[in-house]
């Protein structure tokens, strides 16, 4: 693999991640979950116990639909109060550069936790396809919660977010596009052995217990 790359990189200029990656190769755990099943605020507490980098999809691409000059922020706008899912070789794009960021700072951290990707086929084919022997996916943390709760935490947060998605309205359909197309691509990844589900329906301290355990034992 090396071999092709290294082929790949004469030939033209080298991308930034090729570069990065000749010398480290990004470990990522994919950290899926509902609406609201708490995987910003676990992702946050590990980063504050663990060495990772947290790369919320979601946030990405709000940053880049608030980005002056974006070709792409009305598109973004318009799917993400939709509740649907951004076609993926935007939201790859934006995960590439700001995990080639990282590591261009600092090599060592190369641990990622992409939290709320990926959603649906587009998003696992876009992945394999431009990511494929460049990172390797280490499991998946899958955050459990049922739609009530997931609802309720969502209009809770809904009062201070100022997220345009955090209504009734983009609720329901956000929860039909998870149920639709991001739970088959749990279970896909379930078949593989690859899932680590904790229940996120308690509070935040138990929940992070779980998650502590399941880190120490993976590394
Ligand atoms: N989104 C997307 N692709 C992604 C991640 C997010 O299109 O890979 C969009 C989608 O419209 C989603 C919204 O961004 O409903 C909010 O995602 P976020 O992960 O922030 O919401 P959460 O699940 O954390 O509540
Ligand atoms: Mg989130």
């Amino acid at each position: 693999m090396f071999g092709r790359l290294l082929a790949n990189v004469s030939q033209r200029a080298p991308s930034l991640l090729s570069r990065v990656l000749l010398t480290m190769k990004p470990q990522v755990v994919f950290v899926l979950g509902g609406p609201g099943a708490g995987k910003g605020t676990q992702c946050s507490k590990i980063v504050e116990n663990y060495n990772y980098t947290h790369l919320s999809a979601g946030d990405l691409l709000r940053a880049e639909r608030a980005r002056e000059g974006s070709d792409v922020g009305q598109l973004i706008a318009n799917y993400i109060k939709d509740g649907k899912i951004v076609p993926v070789e935007i939201t790859i794009g934006l995960l590439k550069k700001a995990m080639e960021e990282t590591m261009e700072k600092d090599e060592k951290m190369c641990s990622f936790l992409i939290d709320g990707f990926p959603r649906n086929e587009d998003n696992l084919a876009g992945w394999n396809r431009v990511m494929d022997g460049k990172a390797d996916v280490k499991f998946v943390l899958f955050f459990d919660c049922n739609n009530e709760i997931c609802i309720t935490r969502c209009l809770e947060r809904g009062r201070s977010s100022g997220r345009t998605d955090d209504n009734r309205e983009s609720l329901e359909k956000r929860i039909q596009t998870y149920q639709q197309s991001t739970r088959p691509i749990i279970d896909l990844y379930e078949t593989q052995g690859k899932v680590r589900t904790v229940d996120a329906s308690r509070s935040v301290d138990q929940v992070f217990a779980d998650v502590k355990a399941i880190l120490d034992k993976e590394g």
